[in-house]
């Protein structure tokens, strides 16, 4: 039985994940869960799949469960905070961990894992889009694998297989193009109603808003960047709105290859955990037939602002990206709030990278500090121009 951690274990994947390994029966243990606060969940989560460890958002959320866990003779460790989600990260039993926390916070509990040898199964973008080269270097290092969960990053990998890197001419990433992408409405009349529709996948709140802002195709072009070791001038977007074509890898000898399913993460999921089988599926067969016609166009970046501005920002590289994906997850966060408008997003993210100054560094300290320092900005930004 394949030992798992889930850090994020309340977010849509760590539910999918945990979905995935209830029909799987005996083929994989669940020995650490985490949630940010949704502790209703955690315990069923609990009773379910007897972790030997949880950790929590906060201390009191933990008093809570430690009681609860007493109360119903359940002998699962209660931990909280950062220092919680580092222990779930690197329990001793476990073979691989799963990251699918939101932001920024995945960072340290990532490389705690990455040090104590343990397989990663990355669904936490942001981490790697801010320092990603530190990560795959030490991860080189430790002789971890980092196994790609994002459905475009899962088909990348499916494409290219493991051998034949130098082989790619470029990496073509496709969009669903949000639920903006056709029409008309103005930007700015956006409400967070309009931006949480996605009109192909079923995601968390922060990744619809980045979807529909295209902000998440920037971030991925930088996570595929990192993750593939190609340079993000061989990576580029195009938009298919039916999201069958996860993504394409284009050789140097012009053979394009594609990885087609219906849009449901359970496979990209799935094949992390099962990496390298591949075993029966649960999810709904392609019949392309049905499926009728595929599209595909060129992506708009006058438009949607933010993918130019990820673009930019990762080819200044080193820090910038970090300070382009705190400001962009504090500016998403009071959009979800009320507090800014839709097209305020770009606007706010723009101002806060160009004040920046490229720092070269390998010291992830320095890109922890970064982030921390940019996010202090953008709120300062916010509170004093846009509310
Ligand atoms: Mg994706």
């Amino acid at each position: 039985m394949k030992k798992i951690a889930v850090l994020g274990s309340s977010g849509s994947i760590g539910i999918q994940t945990l979905d995935f390994i209830r029909k799987t029966k005996n083929e994989f243990k669940v020995c650490g869960l985490s949630v940010n606060s949704n502790i209703e969940l955690l315990k069923r989560q609990i009773k379910e799949f007897n972790p030997s460890s949880v950790s929590t958002g906060t201390s009191e959320d933990a008093e809570v469960l430690k009681k609860w866990c007493k109360k119903n003779n359940i002998n699962t460790k209660v931990y909280y905070g950062i220092d919680g989600l580092n222990k779930i990260a690197t329990l001793k039993e476990t073979d691989l961990v799963l990251f699918s926390v939101v932001g920024a916070v995945g960072l340290e509990p990532l490389l705690k894992a990455i040090e104590a040898r343990k397989n990663i199964a990355i669904a936490n973008k942001e981490s790697l889009v801010m320092s990603g080269s530190v990560i795959m270097q030490i991860a080189k290092e430790k002789n971890v694998k980092i196994l790609p969960v994002d459905s475009e990053h899962s088909a990348v990998f499916q494409c290219i297989g493991e051998e034949k890197k130098e082989f790619v001419k470029k990496i073509i990433l496709t969009a669903s193009g949000g639920p903006f992408y056709k029409s008309n409405k103005k930007l700015s009349n956006i409400t967070v109603e309009d931006a949480l529709k996605h009109p192909t996948w079923k995601m968390g709140k922060k990744i619809t808003i980045d979807s529909a802002t295209l902000m998440n195709k920037g971030l991925e072009a930088i996570e595929a960047s990192v993750l593939f070791g190609v340079p993000i001038e061989k990576i580029e977007i195009v938009i298919h709105p039916q999201s069958i074509v996860h993504s394409m890898v284009e050789f140097n000898d012009g053979s394009v290859i594609a990885q087609l399913s219906n849009p449901d993460m359970t496979l990209p999921i799935q094949y992390a955990l099962s990496y390298p089988e591949r075993k029966k599926c649960f999810i709904k067969p392609l019949n392309l037939a049905e499926a009728g016609k595929l599209e595909f166009y060129k992506p708009d970046f006058k438009k949607f602002e933010c993918l130019k501005i990820a673009y930019d920002c990762a080819k200044a590289g080193w820090t910038m990206p970090a300070v382009m994906n705190a400001a962009n997850e504090i500016a998403v966060k009071y959009f979800l709030n009320g507090k800014i408008s839709f097209d305020a997003i770009p606007k706010i993210v723009k101002t806060i990278t160009s004040k920046h100054k490229v720092i070269k560094t390998k010291d992830i300290n320095k890109y922890i500090k970064i982030d921390k320092k940019a996010r202090f900005q953008t709120v300062n930004l916010i509170e004093e121009r846009y509310i």
